[in-house]
């Protein structure tokens, strides 16, 4: 039986890596799915290759104005909606005496500004029952040289959840962190990492291998469906064990 028949959702960052496995999971458990692409460049292509398949939006999560279309016209085009995964994120690497300013406020200003203002614009747009789900990381909670700045922007998001747990109804809004470990994505490729980085940092998890992101977009649908009713304002460490070491 389909999981989110006659839902919609909105996956930032659903044009890549973990947020597209997502949408497209989403999908195909019956969900009329908008997914966001940052740039113009991004944008194009994604609506060429999944404009069929998904509403596609352009917004950068960074610009308040570009939050504020979206919303625009999810409300225009679908009046309220029923499953937010606020997913869209950069990844970061700088040994803290190399972290300039504009590095630091690059990556508050997405990971933590732009999830921020995603969430607190769709809340009035979520129907009641609906689920929220914010991607942090497995770092939040784990020590990772080289990853402080990173690190705390995905703190900030973990306890977004729970603030938000306290502050609204949970019949209204269930709030859930997925926290994933290191994910075969093209995120690797944009923070410069090579190939060989990557495997290493995989084989260092308990599971010995990176995550892939169809194996996040399971653990996002069980936390966007109804199969975790009972779960608020938690945080599943979706990570190979990484973080328990
Ligand atoms: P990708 O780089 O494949 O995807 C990141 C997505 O976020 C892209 O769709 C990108 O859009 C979008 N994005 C980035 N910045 C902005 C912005 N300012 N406005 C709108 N969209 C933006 O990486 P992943 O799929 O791996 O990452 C998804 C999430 O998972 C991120 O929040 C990341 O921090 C988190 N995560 C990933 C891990 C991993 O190992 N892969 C581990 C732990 C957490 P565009 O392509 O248009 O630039």
């Amino acid at each position: 039986m389909s999981k989110l028949a006659n839902k919609i959702a909105l996956v930032t960052g659903g044009n890549s890596g973990i947020g597209l496995a997502t949408a497209k999971l989403f999908k195909e458990q019956g969900a009329q799915v908008v997914i966001t692409a940052r740039s113009n460049e991004t944008f194009e292509k994604a609506k060429q290759e999944y404009g069929a398949q998904f509403d596609v939006v352009q917004a950068d999560v960074s610009k308040i104005a570009d939050i504020e279309r979206l919303f625009a016209h999810i409300k225009t085009k679908y009046g309220k909606f029923d499953i937010l995964f606020a997913n869209a994120g950069i990844a970061g690497f700088s040994p803290t005496l190399e972290v300039t300013p504009e590095y630091f406020d690059n990556q508050f200003n997405t990971n933590v500004k732009g999830l921020y203002f995603t969430v607190a614009r769709a809340i009035p747009l979520l129907n009641k029952g609906s689920s929220v789900v914010l991607t942090a990381s497995v770092v939040a909670s784990k020590g990772f040289a080289g990853s402080s700045v990173y690190s705390a922007t995905k703190a900030a998001v973990r306890n977004f959840a729970r603030s938000w747990t306290a502050e609204f109804p949970v019949e209204d809004i269930r709030f859930n962190v997925l926290s994933p470990g290191p994910i075969q994505t093209p995120i690797f490729d944009k923070m410069g990492l090579p190939q060989e980085g990557q495997d290493h940092l995989g084989g260092s998890t308990p599971i010995k291998r990176l995550g892939k992101a169809e194996e996040m977009a399971k653990a996002a649908l069980f936390l966007a469906s109804d199969d975790s009713s009972y779960v608020v304002g938690a945080e599943l460490m979706a990570d190979g064990g990484f973080g328990q070491i």
